[in-house]
C-alpha cells in the first residue's frame, strides 16, 4: 500500500546548487519539472526493482509535499494552505538512462522507482525540513529546505500557474547532493526528522 494515491508526480530537479554542481549541471533560473508515473509509486517495505535496462541506479532522498485542495493559479504567500502534509520520498533515478535519453521518462518511470513514505505528517514548519539519505545504515545525503533554490511555497506557485494540482498529488522537492548507486542486496532509507524514516531494499528484476 502506498501513502498517497496521486494523479500526477511532479519532481524539480536541481532544486540543491550543491547537487545540481556534482552532476555537472547549472542551478536552473526556473524551476526544472519532469514526472514520475503514480505506477512507479511503492511504500515503505516494498522492494527496489533493478530494471535489466539500466546499469546505473541511483538513491534520491527528497522532501515529498502531498497537496490537501485543489491548487490552482496559487499564489506563494497562500500556498501554504493548499498543503495536507509532508513525506519522505526517494526519486530513483536510472542516471546512465537519465544522461543518453535527454527526456526523463524512462530514466524516472520504471515500475517502484517512487518509494514514499511511512506517513504524510501534518502541521510541520515547511522551512525547517531536513531530510537525510542512508545507504545501508551509512548517511550519504544531508539537505534542509533553506538549501533550496526554490523554496516549496514558490514551487507550488510556479507549478500551479502551469497545472491544476488535486488532492493527494505529490510534489517531490529536489535532492541534495550526495546522490550514489544501488546494487541489489542494498537497504535505502530516507529520513525526514519529525516524520519518520522510508526503508526499502533493492532487488534485482530477476530476483
Ligand atoms: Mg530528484
Amino acid at each position: 500500500m502506498t501513502v498517497v494515491q496521486p494523479t500526477k508526480i511532479v519532481c524539480v530537479g536541481r532544486n540543491y546548487a550543491a547537487h545540481a554542481r556534482e552532476l555537472g549541471n547549472e542551478v536552473p533560473r526556473e524551476p526544472l519539472l519532469f514526472f514520475k508515473p503514480p505506477s512507479s509509486l511503492i511504500g515503505p517495505g516494498d522492494a527496489i526493482v533493478l530494471p535489466a535496462a539500466s546499469q546505473q541506479v541511483e538513491y534520491e532522498a527528497e522532501i515529498g509535499v502531498v497537496i490537501g485542495k485543489r491548487a490552482r493559479k496559487v499564489r506563494e504567500r497562500d500556498a501554504m494552505a493548499y498543503v495536507r502534509g509532508f513525506t519522505c520520498a526517494n526519486d530513483v533515478s536510472a542516471r546512465d538512462l537519465q544522461k543518453t535519453d535527454g527526456q526523463w521518462g524512462r530514466a524516472k518511470g520504471f515500475d517502484t522507482f517512487c518509494a514514499v513514505g511511512p506517513v504524510v505528517a501534518e502541521g510541520l514548519d515547511w522551512g525547517r525540513l531536513e531530510v537525510i539519505g542512508r545507504l545501508n545504515g551509512e548517511e550519504r545525503q544531508r539537505g534542509h529546505t533553506r538549501d533550496m533554490v526554490f523554496s516549496i511555497p514558490v514551487l507550488i506557485e510556479y507549478i500551479s500557474h502551469i497545472m491544476t494540482l488535486e488532492p493527494g498529488d505529490l510534489i517531490l522537492t529536489g535532492t541534495p547532493e550526495g546522490v550514489g548507486r544501488m546494487q541489489a542486496g542494498d537497504v535505502v532509507e530516507v529520513e525526514i526528522p519529525g516524520i519518520g524514516a522510508l526503508r526499502n531494499p533493492v532487488i534485482g528484476e530477476d530476483a
